[in-house]
């Protein structure tokens, strides 16, 4: 498959960014769009590293000496930063903006169509069963598909994500039976260890800890990651800092999220770390996080992401 995302120099912006001084490739926005064109390969993590880099913290420049913990630090230093634009930031390019928007209207259009409860359970040909099938959602474009081929089959090392890719094909499916809908959440959890494990969890943290996410079938997963991108104004690196690219999520296979009943949005971000929950729920043994404050896997800390597989 061809894959063409563009390697686009991002502005570089505040604290959060690491400069790669020895080399003078250090750009302002003025010179973006023509830097581009001459350097793409200065793009990539290892050049970065290899660059024997100042690390840029606040105002202090520190010297690293070994590359591999230059490229440890410039890690976590993005994925502590992970909703800021770093020098390295891979971008989906210019001029497929137009049909990535058209092709995450229409999948909206599904998930509201069949419900959100649906929708996280929906395979990919299914889905696109629903959009021949409604008038109001509309036939997915052979360009639609295509752009959704290119992002699951892209390797999404290359934009800065290190996780696995625990789920293959595309076109995978979720067998429902194996699923059982949680009351009162619209999620679904896999029966066994998932669901044992979120029974204990309830048993143990209290009746307020809830269910905020479950099972997520691939498509679940590219809408979420989609609207991500969409928000990080098509910056591949920073959505995928903050959410799993499709086929890389472990919701597809087991793991899920929790929070404080009426904590509302703020159980996905650092503030749910502070609830009595979270820190009860990070005492019990058997409770493992899939996003540990020093993971290495290029995604931000998530306190709320309880790893079953
Ligand atoms: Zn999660």
């Amino acid at each position: 498959m061809k894959l063409d995302f563009s390697k686009r120099k991002a502005i570089q912006m505040g604290i959060a960014s690491v400069a790669v001084a020895t080399t003078g490739f250090l750009v302002r926005d003025n010179t973006l769009e023509s830097s581009v064109e001459k350097s793409p390969s200065l793009l990539n993590i290892e050049d970065t590293a290899n660059n024997k880099a100042l690390l840029k913290t606040k105002d202090k420049p520190v010297t690293i000496h070994s590359e591999t913990e230059s490229a440890i630090k410039d890690n976590l230093n993005k994925t502590v930063n992970f909703d800021n634009t770093f020098l390295e930031d891979i971008f989906l390019p210019q001029e497929k903006i137009n049909v990535f928007q058209s092709a995450l209207q229409r999948i909206m259009r599904v998930q509201k169509t069949i419900g959100y409860a649906n929708f996280n359970l929906v395979s990919f040909d299914n889905m696109i069963l629903y959009a021949h099938r409604y008038p109001k959602i509309g036939k997915f474009t052979k360009a639609e598909i295509a752009l959704i081929d290119e992002l699951f089959f892209f390797d999404a090392n290359e934009y800065g994500f290190y996780g696995n890719k625990v789920i293959q094909n595309l076109t995978s499916e979720i067998n429902k039976k194996e699923t059982i809908k949680i009351s009162g959440s619209g999620h679904y959890l896999f029966q066994g260890d998932a669901l044992s494990k979120f029974n204990q969890l309830k048993k143990d943290v209290g009746p307020d800890l809830v269910l905020t996410s479950g099972v997520r079938s691939v498509v679940k997963q590219l809408q979420l990651f989609l609207a991500k991108l969409d928000s990080s104004n098509g910056n591949l690196s920073m959505a995928s800092r903050s959410l799993a690219p499709p086929g890389h999520s472990y919701h597809g296979i087991g793991d899920f999220d929790v929070g404080k009943k009426g904590f509302g949005k703020f159980n996905f971000t650092s503030k749910f770390a502070s609830t009595d929950e979270y820190k009860k729920l990070i005492e019990l043994k058997y409770v493992d996080l899939r996003y540990t404050q020093n993971n290495q896997i290029g995604v931000r800390y998530e306190p709320w992401h309880i790893k079953v597989v």
